[in-house]
């Protein structure tokens, strides 16, 4: 067995009859053998179906063993998995169908053809032999599309190096998915967040993957309960919610877990706060990206969770800040003032990360891959603390210049969100004649809660610099977010 695929045919003989899924919303579960078998079966469907080594596969599945199985046959084959969110309307299936050239989608059998893209024959008994076309090391096992967050969506080039060293860095920290562990994963699965440290590493351990196809705070902590969970990975979005539920119900809900970790989009501290208060379970922020494959930091590398903080680089991962205006100098960090960061001060930098786990640039040609002494520019900005952790500030692409001044998006969100009715908040740029741009709130009140615009604007002017403090504020029900949770900050503006 080779490669990534390599995983499950070791799974299978090391484990057979352990459980490997469980899915909450149908009960069914698959041991290891099973599982592999069931692979196998699709891998055969997929060869007789014309699909040759190499050939792009597109995966249109939930969170579940069918997504699973469709993952590895597709491997096995010698494809490449090209996971789609499979809500994503026909239009966007479409051109995404026409970018990355796949002409087989894998799919729930009631799910509409997209228009030019032939079917799989009918699942049959298919009787065969093992199919392992044997893909590894530099081949591409996954074109993963990130987010959109901050553009149109980009394939990034994911080897079958790459996903399996992130694996490797992962598994040398202490608290990461351990043999023993029943693993709640409602996130996407077609996010690399959900296929790497969720689906691949309970696999490369044995674990127990307890899969949700939705999240829905109360009925998934019932899950939790029911299936006794030891671990969730999961993203802010869930935690919110957990965070706003009685505290009661969510100290019985987690009885049995004993690590959350979250990642793709910023954990605010009081959640972290109100979770261990509530149930005394810790909540441990990474952060990673498509590019990387994707986990970089952790605050299990510590052990301990830092409010505000999402850790270190895992063993193995190089990370360094570099100057914005392009040049590779490492800057100088400012232990005195760690905490002065959204001042012009020199210790906040593009965060720039080497190592095993990175892509291969991005669909087709590879192109804006790692440079020539393999770093990989990431375009968050970030400083490091007089511990050597890493803080995120926001997106290089996200800042905002007011008459020449910066303002990180994100702080004015917090300050704005501190404020008593404030259920989320965005700021974003808009063209100003005068500033060039100018600092616009959009806020989303509480249920119920009353806001005025100037409170917004007085407790910005109480806790910010002149130049942060929005122009303009808006009033909206919701936000837009990603499948991850991400707030979609182009679309918004
Ligand atoms: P696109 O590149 O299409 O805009 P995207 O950047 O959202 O999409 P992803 O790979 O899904 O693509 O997300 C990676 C980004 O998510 C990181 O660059 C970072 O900005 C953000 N992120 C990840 N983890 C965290 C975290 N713990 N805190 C804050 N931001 C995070």
């Amino acid at each position: 067995a080779h490669g990534v695929a390599g995983l499950l045919a070791d799974a299978a003989s090391r484990w057979p009859e352990r459980t490997a899924i469980t899915e909450t919303g149908t009960g069914a579960t698959l041991t290891w053998r099973e599982l592999d078998e069931a692979a196998h079966a699709e891998a055969r469907r997929l060869v007789s179906s014309g699909v040759a080594p190499g050939d792009p596969v597109v995966l249109r599945l939930p969170t579940s063993a069918d997504f699973a199985v469709a993952l590895f046959a597709v491997l096995r084959a010698g494809g490449i998995a090209v996971p789609l969110s499979p809500q994503a309307p026909a239009p966007e299936l479409e051109r995404l169908l026409e970018h990355c050239g796949a002409k087989r989608v894998v799919q729930r059998d009631d799910a509409e053809l997209p228009e030019g893209v032939a079917g799989l024959p009918p699942r049959g008994e298919e009787p065969g032999d093992p199919v392992d076309l044997g893909r590894s090391g530099e081949d591409i096992a996954v074109v993963s599309y990130t987010s959109g967050t901050t553009g149109p969506p980009r394939g990034v080039l994911l080897s079958h190096r790459a996903l399996l060293a992130n694996l490797d860095q992962l598994s040398q920290v202490d608290g990461v998915t351990e043999h023993d562990d029943r693993v709640l994963v409602s996130i996407p699965l077609f996010h690399v967040y959900g296929l790497g440290p969720g689906l691949l590493m309970a696999t490369a351990v044995g674990a127990t993957l307890v899969l949700s196809e939705r999240f829905e705070a109360q009925r998934t902590l019932q899950d939790c309960a029911e299936h006794r969970v030891t671990a969730i990975t999961g993203v802010p979005a869930m935690y919110n919610e957990f965070a706003a539920l009685d505290p009661e119900e969510l100290a019985h809900g987690l009885a049995t877990v004993h690590r959350l970790t979250s990642g793709a989009a910023p954990l605010h501290p009081k959640v972290l706060a109100a979770i261990r208060e509530a149930a005394g379970v810790d909540v441990y922020e990474g952060y990673g990206l498509t590019e990387c494959a994707p986990v970089v930091t952790s605050t299990l590398v510590t052990g301990y969770p830092k409010p505000g903080s999402v850790g270190r680089p895992l063993p193995g991962i190089e990370l360094r800040l570099v100057e914005s205006d392009g040049s590779a100098d490492e800057l100088p960090l400012d232990p005195e003032e760690p905490d002065d960061v959204f001042e012009a001060g020199g210790s906040t930098g593009l965060v720039s990360v080497r190592g095993a786990n990175l892509f291969s640039g991005y669909w087709p040609d590879g192109a804006h891959g790692p440079d020539a002494e393999g770093w990989f520019r990431t375009g968050d900005v970030g400083y490091l603390d007089s511990d050597g952790d890493l803080h995120l500030v926001d997106r290089a692409n996200d800042l905002i210049i007011v008459n020449g001044f910066n303002v990180f998006p994100h702080e004015v969100e917090e300050v704005i969100s501190q404020l008593p009715g404030v259920a989320e908040a965005a700021v974003v740029g808009v063209v100003d004649e005068r500033s060039g741009e100018a600092v616009k709130a959009v806020v989303v009140p509480a249920e119920g809660a009353a806001l005025s615009e100037q409170q917004v604007v007085d407790q910005c002017t109480a806790h910010l610099a002149g130049y942060k403090v929005p122009h303009t504020v808006e009033f909206a029900e919701a936000l837009p977010h990603s499948a991850t949770g991400k707030l979609r900050r182009l679309k918004l503006r």
